[in-house]
């Protein structure tokens, strides 16, 4: 049953060829035997699953069933669950119970979906290789002593070992990308203000956008379906009709205009990697596409801008940990300047007060201007660049990393090494359009992807791009040893 995509599991549940209590057994006893092994779950939520799964099937028998009536999921554990522990892989939030749900957990209970737990992910999103979570790093399914990627690596490594068909995940400078390609599954991170960010605890506000990961562009469609909708609650989700993504997922390609950005094959990128990117966009030209050799000129100040803009407002939205509301609070503080440095100084990770020390320090008089707005102005010239880039083709393809996954602690002690892993993820953030990974190839045994950028909006595009891609080819449905 593990090996069902999505797609195929709706179909099953309401063909009654399984229910979701056997389903949702089934799964829960592959976290139970083998997330010991990746330690992608840091919450599992048995008695609630099943307890769903019932009414599941309940509903699936009385034939009123919502779209993904019955199907087991796991979120990210940074939208908040009502009555379920929210960590945001931090010491800070260990404790934290919150006492209501994010709108995409909303979302999919409306659909009928089976939450099965909580998944793992650097604390507060911050990072690009799971190292930095409060409950020890993930270890990537198709390589023991390899990262699954950041900061979703939770939710890529449990979709490529199955331990859930689909996962719910963040995506604030490639966090859905990245760990996508280096776990060998299908990734997406809507345009900005597409899928509610309330309830997703805030790292970068105007960067972070919640999407959905499972193993083809079909399954992501359906998920995606549900993920998206218009909510007051969160004032810069856009109110735009949610097209039905799975509706044109089987349209032609004849046509279709590819840009390929000089800047993304450039030095850095290893060659298998390319070899492998280039590989696959021969096969979208043999689906009859047009490649348009394309340029991103500000491609290179992406980094830079975002290390300046995403650790200043991190700073500010990580202000309200301060041990007086929720969360970590240090013990017997003297008074409550030692509460507020103490709470701080224990509950939070190297990497986080790194971000709030640069974002501080950004946002600090006399520097502002200097640093702060200085990066608003390269953000707005990275926007031009797709703009104009958007006349002439209708979608952008290239690498999603420089390389697969890299070793444990091969850049842990340089954190500039470690941002570079974002190269190619995070311009899209910056400029809020939807951004993809599709797995290409192989290399070394480890997953390349393969990333598809859109227009704003056009999630419906890239989904059609991406599932014609895997109606010929077989790189999602490869599975990592010892995963039968
Ligand atoms: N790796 C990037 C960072 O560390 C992006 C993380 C993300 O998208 N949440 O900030």
């Amino acid at each position: 049953m593990h090996n069902l995509t999505i797609a195929e599991l709706v179909k099953g549940l309401q063909d009654k060829a399984f229910s979701s209590v056997e389903l949702t057994q089934h799964f829960l006893a592959r976290i139970a035997k083998l997330d010991a092994n990746y330690n992608a779950v840091i919450t599992v939520t048995a008695d609630q699953a099943l307890k769903a799964a019932v009414a599941a099937d309940k509903r699936l028998a009385a034939g009123d069933a919502p779209a993904l009536c019955g199907v087991p999921i796991l979120h990210k554990d940074i939208f908040c669950t009502d009555g379920v522990r929210t960590s945001c892989g931090s010491k800070m939030l260990d404790n934290f119970i919150p006492p209501y749900n994010a709108t995409v957990v909303e979302n999919f209970e409306q659909a009928g979906a089976v939450v099965l737990g909580k998944t793992n992910m650097d604390e507060f999103a911050m990072g690009s290789s799971n190292e930095t979570s409060f409950y020890g790093p993930v270890k990537n399914p198709w390589a023991s002593d390899s990262v699954p990627g950041g900061s979703s690596g939770g939710s890529a490594a449990a979709v490529a070992a199955r331990l859930a068909p689909g996962a719910t995940a963040t995506d604030t400078g490639g966090s859905i990308r990245q760990p996508a390609a280096l776990c060998g599954i299908t990734g997406l991170k809507p345009t900005y203000g597409r899928v509610s960010r309330w309830g997703m605890i805030a790292f970068a506000s105007s960067l972070d956008q919640g999407g959905p990961m499972a193993r083809t562009a079909e399954d992501c469609a359906i998920l995606l379906n549900c993920m998206a909708s218009y909510d007051d609650k969160d004032s810069t989700c856009i109110d735009r009709e949610v097209p039905d993504y799975s509706a044109t997922l089987n349209d032609g390609i004849k046509g279709l205009k590819i840009g390929v950005p000089r800047e993304y094959f450039s030095e850095g990128l290893d060659p298998e990697t390319e070899k492998a990117v280039r590989t696959a966009l021969a096969e979208f030209e043999a689906q009859g596409a047009e490649l348009v050799e394309i340029s991103l000129p500000n491609t290179g100040l992406s980094v830079p801008a975002y290390y300046v803009i995403a650790p200043a407002e991190a700073s500010a939205n990580l202000t309200r940990f301060d041990g007086v509301r929720y969360g970590y609070r240090c013990e017997n503080p003297s008074d409550l300047n030692d509460l507020y440095t103490r709470t701080r100084a224990e509950g939070f990770g190297d990497e986080v007060k790194r971000r709030i020390l640069i974002g501080t320090y950004c946002l600090s008089a006399g520097y502002y201007d200097a640093y702060y707005g200085k990066a608003q102005q390269v953000r707005q010239l990275i926007q031009q660049d797709f703009e104009k880039a958007f006349q002439q083709v209708d979608v952008i393809m290239g690498p999603t990393t420089p390389s697969p996954a890299f070793k444990f602690g091969s850049k842990g002690d340089d954190p500039v090494a470690m941002y570079l892993e974002d190269i190619y993820t995070i311009a899209t953030n910056l400029a809020g359009l939807p951004g993809m990974s599709v797995p290409c190839g192989m290399v070394d045994e480890k997953p390349v992807g393969l990333q598809i950028i859109g227009n704003y909006f056009d999630e419906a595009r890239m989904l059609n791009t991406a599932h014609q891609f895997q109606q010929a080819t077989d790189w999602h449905t490869l599975t990592p040893e010892g995963i039968a």
